[in-house]
Parts: structure tokens; C-alpha cells; sequence
């Protein structure tokens, strides 16, 4: 047992099992059920033959492009892939720990990358250039599997009270909430925020505790007392006791899924709708009581293969699914937000050679990507439309393109539709027409939103790519992440600007990024008068909960001095005195 102190910032106790997410490295740390773990196992030994197989076939296109010399990069890292110290030590960390196979890898990666780090020869010092190649491809070949990272936050198998070094907003929106009952963070700094998110969602939190992410192993049994601060890792009986008949007494309300319409304390109507990658996530949206789909990754049926692998048939038949389940409800499809190195594919990747780069190090993320990407290939967005076409006579579908940066490309977008739509016709298939919108998720869209708004039916924020590309800040690299701020001036300025240009067109926007998952936020957006909302399924509850507890008249004034603060520290003090001075405690043990 053993006892650690934090601070208490969202009052009552927790029991349950560690769910550790670290994010520091990228890669989150589950415990797993052991009925989970053969799967776990098969998803590690799918990736290694399929890293095997990819670098086999790298390695006879280099040999015949470039010579052996340059190939044998790629003896080393086939060596390197069968080394039971790699894939072998991973299968017994999941075995032994029972935790899920990507974050495995990465730990038998650290492990073998320090004795790298030990060794006196710089020769065998750089292969830990190798080793981390081999190590990001096995991470981006488990990605997709079921069983992967994203399965297990969608799909907790028990309640548990979350561990984690910091908060941010993409754990908090891929999390379920109704399954964790409690949680602890790392990080103190910014006990603001994470204080209002506990609040809202009615779980105990415990914040401050430096190194409660470490300490913790995944799956052990923990206490969380957020009245007292105290976390206890390993509880006593009587410990477990007490904390169990606290929780009975307390017994808070957990946050209900499907609820009527969501509605401000002044009466103002907000639509909650979700956002899904896959055709089973319908019943998750359906049963939070999501309105619709606010945005379908279409992306994600690809599973990182190549994008002329989805043929028209297929793609209609998994639309269909869609929109039929959805029915009446209106599902928004995103056409492929891919970029150009998702083309590649083993033997004959040719964007690859000789090295591998993980997905935070690949270049390009604001490449040939989104509509771009179907403008350069219009055999294959054409696929794409002429299914989403045929199956919007299934129910409710609007078609929608990514990363627009210009009033061009809309026109190219659509007559390229139009295209799609003549070539059914000619095969006797007539279509309904279908509203066509485009994402806001690029500076210059933004700006020129007000024309914009003249080319298409809807406008849907894309906050994630706008806050990086609006602050030139790449979130997954962990230097400068931390300046990733959904509360810059600058964002919060586009946002209004953006709701401007489609007031004047008179089209309706929504917002569908992470930031519309976070309670703090999501008040603000109201205040900033937006009310249409999509998020991941488990987030919708406790939107609702927020949006049933908030006036957007008070939050409209809120807003209005929030945009004339230049700092985003200002912001938040203002937004957290706001809201914590008239109905919510200030955190406790916070200057
Ligand atoms: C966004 O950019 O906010 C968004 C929702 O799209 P994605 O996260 O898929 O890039
Ligand atoms: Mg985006």
C-alpha cells in the first residue's frame, strides 16, 4: 500500500482499477482484461509480419534503385524486428502486465534503446535510428486493429478511475465518461481547468501528484479521495472498505446517456450531434442520444491501406449502413481527409525510401491533403462521391470536403460532383441533390469564410488542424505541443469571424473538433454563439449536463470581455472566475 497527497479538486472518492494514459510519449498505456490479451497478442504478431513483409519489399526496391549497400539498412532492420528483445519482450510485457501491445512496444523500445545508448561504438549507437524505425512502423501497423489504442478508449471494459500524467483535451474526448469514476493527474499547472472539467463531469479528481503516472502500474487497485487529496495505490482491506461505503453513500449521478433535446437554462436549443470513423460506432451515437453524425472520417474505412482499396461499392454499402441506421437523422461524410504518404504501400512505396517515419516525425501534414488530395486524384474522389451519392437515397446525407483553403477548390470540388452525379445518370441511377459543405480548419478559410459561404450549404469547424495551423504549432511534437492553445486570441478570433461568414450567407456551422468536448470551452463556444456541436459519442452526456446548466446570455457577456484579454492565461482566469465565482467553488489548495 501507499499513500500519496495531492490536491483535492472535485470532491467524493473513487475505488477501481488504474487505467494509466501517459501522453508525453504519444502512446497511451491500458490495462487490459486477460481475456483481452491473446488478442492483443495476435494484433503484435499481425504487425510484425506486416513490418516483415513491408520491409522485405523496401528492401528489393532500394537493392534495385540504389544498390546493396543502401539496402542493407534494411538487413538491420529485418534483424532488428526479429530480435526477441523487440517484439518478443513486447509479448511478455502484455502477458506480464497486461497492458495493451502498442504501448508494449514502446516500452521494450525505451529498454533496448538505453542499452543502445551504453555502448561505446558510435556504428552500433546510430542503429538506435534502426530500432526507433522499426518500433514506429510496429506502432503504425497496430494502428486500426481492433484492440488498438483507440478501441480500448471508446471501449472500456470496466468502470476505473483514470491515471494520467496531464488532461488534454484528446484523451478527454476520446474517453467515455460513464466508465471512469474517478481521476488523478501529474500535472498541478493547470489545475484550472482540469478542477472545472472534474467538476463538471461529477468525478473526483486528484491533481498535483508529480509522478502519480508513474507510480501507478496499470490495472492496480487505487482509492482517489478528492475531498482529502489523498490517492492510496494498492488499499488496504479496510481501506477499500471505507472508500466503498463512501461511494455508496455518495453515490453521485452519473452522467445519463440519451436525454431529451439539449436545452440552456434560458432556453436557447443546442445540437448535439457525433463524430464517428467506423460504421459500428452508429449504436454509441445512438445510444448517447447523438441528433446525428456531425462528421464521419471516411479516412478510417482505409485502415492506412491505399485509398483505391475502397472501391464504389463498397464504400456505398458502408455509407448505406450508416445513413439507414441514422435515419432520420442527418449524417455529415467528410471525404477522405488523407495526405499523400498515406499512398504509400510495400513493395512499391515509393515516398518511403530509406527511411520510416512515424506518424508525429512524417512530413506533409499540411501537404497534398483533404480536397487537395482529391482535386490531384479525381479518379478516386469521383469513386468516393458517386457512392456517397447513391446511398444519400437512404436517408439524410450531406456531403462534406476537408482542409479547403480556397474558394477554388470548392468549385473544383463540386463540378467534380457534378461530374460523379452525370456519370450515375448515365448509368440509369438518379440521385437526390445532396447539401455540400466544406470543414473550416485552415487560416485562410477562415478569413475568407464570408466567401466561402456563398460556394457551399454548411460550414463545420475544424478546430483541431485550425488551432495548429493558426498558431503554427504541430501537436504531436511534444517541443512545442504545449503551446498548442485552443484559448489563443487568435483562435478565438477566427471563431467569431468564422460564425460571422456564415451568418451572412445564411448557412448553419457547426463545430465538430476536440475543443467542443471540454466543459470550460464548450461554455465559451455558446458565448460565442455557436450552437451546433459534434463530438465523439462519449463526450455527448456530459454536454448535455453543461448545456442544461449554463445561460448563454451570462455566457455571451463572458465571451465578450474574454475577446478583448491578449493573453491566453488571462483568458482562463477570466472564463474560470466566471464560472467558478458564482456557482462553483474555487479549487481548493490553488492560489
Ligand atoms: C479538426 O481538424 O478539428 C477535425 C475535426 O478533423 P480531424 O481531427 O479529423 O483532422
Ligand atoms: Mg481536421
Amino acid at each position: 500500500m501507499e499513500r500519496l497527497k495531492g490536491i483535492g479538486v472535485s470532491g467524493g472518492v473513487a475505488v477501481g482499477a488504474a487505467l494509466v494514459a501517459i501522453q508525453r510519449t504519444q502512446v497511451i498505456r491500458f490495462p487490459i482484461a486477460p481475456d483481452r490479451v491473446s488478442r492483443e497478442l495476435s494484433a503484435l504478431e499481425r504487425a510484425r509480419r506486416r513490418s516483415h513483409e513491408q520491409l522485405v519489399g523496401i528492401r528489393a526496391r532500394i537493392a534495385g534503385l540504389r544498390g546493396q549497400e543502401l539496402a542493407a539498412i534494411f538487413d538491420a532492420q529485418l534483424l532488428i524486428l526479429d530480435d526477441p528483445m523487440l517484439v518478443g519482450r513486447a509479448a511478455t510485457i502484455v502477458c506480464e502486465e497486461r497492458v495493451n501491445a502498442e504501448w508494449a512496444v514502446q516500452r521494450a523500445f525505451d529498454e533496448l534503446a538505453a542499452v543502445f545508448n551504453d555502448v561505446a561504438d558510435p556504428y552500433l549507437r546510430e542503429r538506435k535510428g534502426d530500432l526507433h524505425d522499426v518500433a514506429g512502423r510496429l506502432r503504425m501497423n497496430m494502428r486500426g486493429e481492433k484492440g488498438g489504442a483507440r478501441d480500448l478508449l471508446h471501449d472500456l471494459d470496466t468502470p476505473c478511475v483514470l491515471v494520467a500524467d496531464e488532461l488534454t483535451p484528446s484523451v478527454v474526448a476520446q474517453l467515455d465518461w460513464t466508465c471512469i469514476r474517478g481521476f488523478a493527474t501529474d500535472a498541478g499547472s493547470r489545475t484550472y481547468h482540469t478542477a472545472i472539467l472534474a467538476r463538471s463531469l461529477g468525478v473526483p479528481a486528484v491533481v498535483g501528484l508529480h509522478d502519480v503516472s508513474q507510480r501507478i502500474p496499470p490495472g492496480a487497485a487505487v482509492v482517489i479521495d478528492g475531498d482529502t487529496g489523498d490517492v492510496i495505490i494498492d488499499p488496504s482491506p479496510a481501506d477499500r472498505q471505507a472508500a466503498a461505503s463512501r461511494v455508496r453513500q455518495e453515490e453521485r449521478p452519473t452522467a445519463t446517456a440519451a436525454g431529451g433535446p439539449a436545452i440552456t437554462r434560458d432556453g436557447v436549443r443546442v445540437t448535439l450531434q457525433a463524430n464517428i470513423e467506423r460504421p459500428e460506432d452508429v449504436g454509441a451515437v445512438l445510444a448517447a442520444g447523438g441528433e446525428g453524425v456531425g462528421l464521419f472520417r471516411s479516412e478510417f474505412l482505409l485502415s492506412g491501406g491505399p485509398p483505391d482499396m475502397a472501391g464504389e461499392d463498397e464504400q456505398y454499402h458502408l455509407y448505406r449502413q450508416v445513413v439507414e441506421r441514422m435515419a432520420p437523422r442527418p449524417v455529415t461524410i467528410r471525404t477522405f481527409d488523407i495526405d499523400e504518404h498515406q499512398l504509400v504501400r510495400p513493395p512499391v512505396d515509393a515516398a518511403l525510401d530509406a527511411r520510416w517515419f512515424s506518424e508525429q516525425e512524417r512530413p506533409g501534414h499540411a501537404g497534398l491533403r483533404g480536397i487537395r488530395f482529391g482535386l490531384a486524384h479525381p479518379a478516386i474522389f469521383k469513386t468516393q462521391l458517386r457512392a456517397l451519392l447513391r446511398a444519400a437515397v437512404h436517408g439524410s446525407l450531406r456531403v462534406m470536403f476537408p482542409f479547403v483553403s480556397s474558394v477554388q477548390e470548392v468549385r473544383a470540388a463540386k463540378a467534380l460532383l457534378e461530374e460523379a452525379r452525370s456519370e450515375l445518370q448515365a448509368r440509369g441511377i438518379e440521385v437526390p441533390s445532396v447539401p455540400v459543405g466544406i470543414m473550416i480548419e485552415v487560416p485562410s478559410a477562415a478569413f475568407t469564410s464570408a466567401m466561402l459561404g456563398r460556394e457551399c450549404d454548411f460550414f463545420t469547424i475544424g478546430t483541431n488542424d485550425l488551432i495548429q495551423y493558426t498558431l503554427a504549432v504541430d501537436r504531436t511534437d511534444e517541443r512545442v505541443s504545449d503551446r498548442y492553445e485552443p484559448l489563443h486570441p487568435a483562435v478565438l478570433k477566427l471563431l467569431r469571424l468564422i460564425r460571422r461568414g456564415a451568418q451572412r450567407n445564411g448557412i448553419p456551422v457547426s463545430l465538430c473538433g476536440e475543443m467542443a468536448s471540454d466543459p470550460l470551452l464548450l461554455r465559451l463556444l455558446l458565448g460565442c454563439g455557436l450552437t451546433e456541436f459534434s463530438m465523439t459519442p462519449g463526450a455527448l452526456p456530459m454536454a448535455r449536463r453543461v448545456i442544461a446548466d449554463v445561460e448563454v446570455r451570462d455566457m455571451q457577456r463572458v465571451a465578450a470581455r474574454v475577446l478583448a484579454l491578449g493573453t491566453v492565461e488571462e483568458i482562463e482566469r477570466c472564463l474560470v472566475d466566471a464560472l467558478g465565482g458564482s456557482r462553483e467553488p474555487r479549487p481548493v489548495g490553488i492560489p
